[in-house]
């Protein structure tokens, strides 16, 4: 754990097991995001808040014209609930190729010293009743680049309503970010930890993904823990961008928990 992981609140979760089918497949992913690793500079803000989200989808995937077939396919597996830190929260299915393809398109603006930020957009699948057994499931689909502004240290959205037009003509949810941490470690500073609390709570599955290619590890999948991450961050009142929060377990790593990532299709749609 680095000292930005600790000074923010990070706390690892309890069921990730070295050498499991999760840890396996990020270390596989990492070995990949290293290839294409970029040139690194400053931290990023993503300033504005993200679309909203169009009502889940009530249906299995198979109707909707965009989707592959393989994420219909998709096995079931999944932690037991016993080892389940949010047994509540619904697996999320993230594509393995996010890793090595948003740090090559960030590449782009990273060796111009400009920072990178992306929207995750997928699919809710219904299989049956909400029960343990058949929960639905998230798969994330699409890494959507939006239009986006950028220095050194902050990335914000521009024209936001061409992301809410691209969402809802695709029928596709917000199920996360991404964004790039060039030349600091794998973790959500404080800017970071209140951009994810408008994600989180639109869909509580939400994840934020840090690519922090000079760092090893050289990527994180976040979330704020609930309790009492979330919480704690929406009562901060803090003026500064940069800034210390109370001294909680305010986040963890959503990998180790309801995020599984695999060989599914990843469409990228680059709006800018
Ligand atoms: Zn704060």
């Amino acid at each position: 754990m680095s000292s930005h992981q600790r000074t923010q609140g990070y706390v690892p979760s309890a069921v990730f097991q070295p050498g499991s089918a999760n840890g396996a497949a990020l270390d596989a992913a990492r070995a990949a995001a290293a290839s294409t690793a970029t040139v690194a500079h400053g931290p990023i803000s993503f300033a504005s808040p993200p679309p909203q989200p169009v009502p889940p989808r009530p249906q299995d995937s198979a109707a909707s014209p965009r989707a592959p077939a393989q994420q219909a396919s998709l096995p079931a597996r999944r932690p037991s609930l016993a080892a389940d830190p949010h047994p509540r929260l619904r697996t999320v299915v993230l594509p393995h190729a996010t890793l090595p393809r948003f740090p090559a398109i960030a590449s782009v603006n990273t060796v111009r010293n400009m920072e990178t930020c992306g929207l995750l957009l997928g699919w809710e699948i219904v299989k049956g009743a909400d029960t343990p057994a058949t929960r639905a499931r998230y798969v994330i689909s699409t890494l959507l680049i939006p239009k986006q502004h950028a220095t050194s240290d902050t990335c914000a959205m521009d024209e936001e309503e061409g992301v809410l037009s691209f969402t809802e003509a695709w029928g596709l949810i917000t199920i996360g970010w991404i964004h790039m941490h060039p030349s600091q470690s794998c973790f959500m500073s404080s800017v970071d930890l209140h951009t994810h609390t408008s994600f989180q709570q639109m869909l509580p599955e939400s994840i934020a993904v840090v690519c922090a290619p000079k760092s090893d590890p050289d990527f994180g999948i976040f979330r704020l823990t609930d309790p009492p991450g979330l919480q704690v961050v929406l009562k901060c009142n803090a003026k500064q961008a940069f800034h210390p929060h109370p001294d909680v377990p305010i986040y963890t790593d959503a990998d180790r928990g309801h995020v599984q990532m695999r060989d599914a299709a990843l469409e990228i749609v680059d709006l800018r």
